[in-house]
């Protein structure tokens, strides 16, 4: 069985077609999926979802793209909806100065009470970070001084050490489908040696499609791409692979019955 511990199953590219979409990723393999919210007027449709849905589980955030929308999102506001017994993390957050689409103060503003709502809520974070490694490294540790969170850092494509600092932290990497990209020679060698135990797998579906499905709008399925290829780079079976990734998933993601 195969883990997609990150998806938008409500977004435009999935949304409309959501009945196949979680059909064909079933015939995959696929036994969980992790429907992930990144603003607040979705998170009833996220959560909805994975109500519907007895394979599908939700959380609850704000991309840092979307910081500057939500000022009035607090720590209190995110622990309120995780009580829901579908909730199992917090996120996506984080910081990307990549795009800059907020403001940089108001996405650390916005990381941090995501952090402390973990904290609170003993439920794991899901970090998004481009460009912004030392930012996000130094509020992970800042925070981690303030009482300890657990969390994965989501569609890796920072550098090695990065990955070691964040592991270091007790953080889980997440590898999309990025990873059978040619041009992700780093991000290759990185992924190539990372601790088995620290490892999830994800899509980020509807976007990044693996190979050979690049191209196409992405979805939970092709995580069986991204696992066939990161299995044959690691030198291990895919049924290795697949089990260990599904193990730390609900390590990580314990309050997934
Ligand atoms: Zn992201
Ligand atoms: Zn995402």
């Amino acid at each position: 069985m195969l883990i997609d511990s990150h998806c938008h199953l409500n977004y435009k590219g999935l949304i409309e077609d959501q009945v196949n979409v979680l059909e064909r990723s079933r015939a995959a393999g696929v036994g969980l999926m992790l429907n992930i919210a990144t603003r607040e007027s979705e998170w009833d449709a996220v959560l909805d979802t994975a109500i519907r849905e007895p394979d599908v589980w939700a959380t609850v955030g704000i991309h840092p793209h979307e910081a500057d929308e939500h000022p009035h999102v607090d720590t209190a506001k995110l622990v309120e909806r995780a009580a829901h017994p579908r909730v199992v993390g917090i996120g996506e957050t984080g910081l990307d100065y990549y795009y800059d689409h907020s403001d940089r103060e108001r996405q650390q503003r916005s990381f941090r009470a995501h952090i402390a709502a973990c904290r609170q809520t003993g439920l794991p974070l899901i970090v998004h970070t481009r460009d912004a490694e030392d930012d996000t490294l130094a509020i992970m540790r800042e925070e981690m001084e303030q009482g300890a969170y657990s969390g994965v850092i989501h569609c890796f494509t920072a550098s090695g050490a990065f990955a070691d600092a964040a592991m270091a932290l007790g953080f889980y990497i997440s590898i999309s489908g990025i990873v059978t990209f040619k041009s992700a020679k780093d991000l290759q060698e990185t992924a190539a040696r990372l601790p088995l135990d620290r490892l999830l797998i994800e899509t980020d579906s509807p976007f990044l499609a693996p190979v050979p499905h690049r191209g196409k709008p992405c979805e939970p399925a092709y995580v069986a791409d991204t696992a066939r290829f990161l299995a044959t780079l690691r030198g291990e079976s895919v049924e290795q692979l697949a089990a260990a990734t599904s193990a730390n998933f609900h390590t990580l993601f314990s309050k997934v019955a």
